[in-house]
């Protein structure tokens, strides 16, 4: 955690957040901090009777309203060790099998990373296995299929196009559910505030951190099946020292109301419980006329959001948004309203050297009133 991030953003307790109450939190002593942040310690609610201590760990602080219970299911993760040599992980995965959580995190990582960081493979990040853009079949001819690659960077694409519809801004940027960070290092590079990256996933997020606290971008690339890469390189982003990374809930920003320029949720609405809320806490964090970017590919899990709050396409994404704003303007708080065309932008996903998925995410611009 930068100290820039906590002394500007000044975050609150979630837990009180959560009974209408902006308790400032306070880094407690004997924390192991020097000149670049804290890289462990405990952040405490000023409210008496919460008192509740939130760790600092590997400088991420985990500002979640439910404490105990993201601990209980995640704390494992954060003590995991980072990295074994790539044989040696491989002896262990395959005792483990396909389905452990290891190596369902590892596919994951593999995932995310290849499409935020992709085009650092000297290969493009265009695995072997897929051939030219097809043009090239003769017709007739058995040749194989040379299916088209899928093209890292879609995640990068479309933050791009939210901001090429939003004002150029000053002030401090939130990369709502950011995974492995390659966005807001963008982010950082298009403005000159500072960018916090928040997700709940700790193991996409560990990547971004290792960037910002090592230089290093680290990540498993999968070949086939249990077959991994370990893939590395020392990297520096243009004001990557504006940009940190904590764990937070999207759905309880753990911050005072009008405290962000801009608030970007790409690919996070059909991640949450409550895709409304979503929508309603970005619009609490952004000062008047923050933009805001809302992309999503509505691949919904009954998992993760109840089937009676999945929103069913693009006309319903608006008019949800409509339905926000008009709820915010009775409270008489600011309201999210759309800004720009909407578009459709293509999203491939890579799932290994030889199949990956292809999405149409809807990206919708607005501004608060
Ligand atoms: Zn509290």
């Amino acid at each position: 955690m930068r100290h820039a991030h906590f002394e500007a953003l000044q975050p609150v307790c979630p837990a009180c957040l959560r009974r209408g109450i902006e308790s400032p939190l306070q880094l407690a002593p004997g924390a192991l901090e020097d000149a670049a942040g804290v890289s462990s310690g405990l952040l405490r609610c000023a409210v008496l009777d919460c008192g509740i201590a939130y760790p600092i760990i590997d400088g991420a602080p985990i500002l979640v309203p439910d404490l105990a219970g993201w601990l209980a299911a995640n704390g494992h993760l954060l003590l995991q060790r980072h990295e074994l040599p790539d044989p040696v992980e491989a002896v262990v995965a395959a005792a483990l099998g396909p389905d452990a959580a290891f190596n369902v995190i590892r596919t994951q990582q593999a995932s995310y990373a290849y499409d935020h960081y992709g085009d650092l493979e000297e290969d493009g990040g265009t695995p072997a296995a897929f051939g030219p853009p097809p043009g090239n079949a003769v017709p007739g001819n058995c040749a194989p299929p040379t299916p088209t690659p899928p093209q890292p960077g879609a995640v990068r694409r479309t933050l791009a196009a939210a901001l090429a519809q939003l004002p150029a801004t000053t002030g401090p940027v939130l990369d709502i559910g950011c995974a492995v960070g390659r966005t807001a290092f963008d982010l950082a590079a298009a403005s000159p505030g500072l960018v916090l990256g928040l997700d709940l996933n700790w193991p996409l997020l560990a990547i971004g951190r290792g960037i910002l606290d090592r230089a290093v971008l680290s990540y498993p690339h999968r070949r086939l099946g249990m077959h991994f890469e370990r893939r590395r390189h020392a990297v520096s982003f243009p004001g990557g020292e504006r940009v940190d990374f904590w764990i937070a809930d999207a759905l309880a920003l753990p911050f005072r109301g009008q405290t962000f320029d801009l608030a970007m949720a790409l690919n996070v609405i059909d991640c949450v419980s409550a895709p409304p809320r979503l929508i309603a806490e970005m619009a609490r964090v952004l000062r008047p006329g923050g933009g805001a970017a809302i992309a999503t590919p509505f691949d919904w899990s009954s998992q993760v959001t109840p089937p009676d709050a999945w929103v069913d396409g693009p006309a319903a994404l608006e008019t949800l948004l409509a339905e926000v704003a008009a709820q915010a303007r009775q409270a008489g708080v600011g309201a999210l309203v759309q800004s720009g065309p909407a578009r459709d932008l293509d999203w491939h996903v890579r799932l290994h050297d030889r199949a990956a998925m292809h999405y149409a995410v809807h990206l919708l611009t607005a501004s608060l009133d």
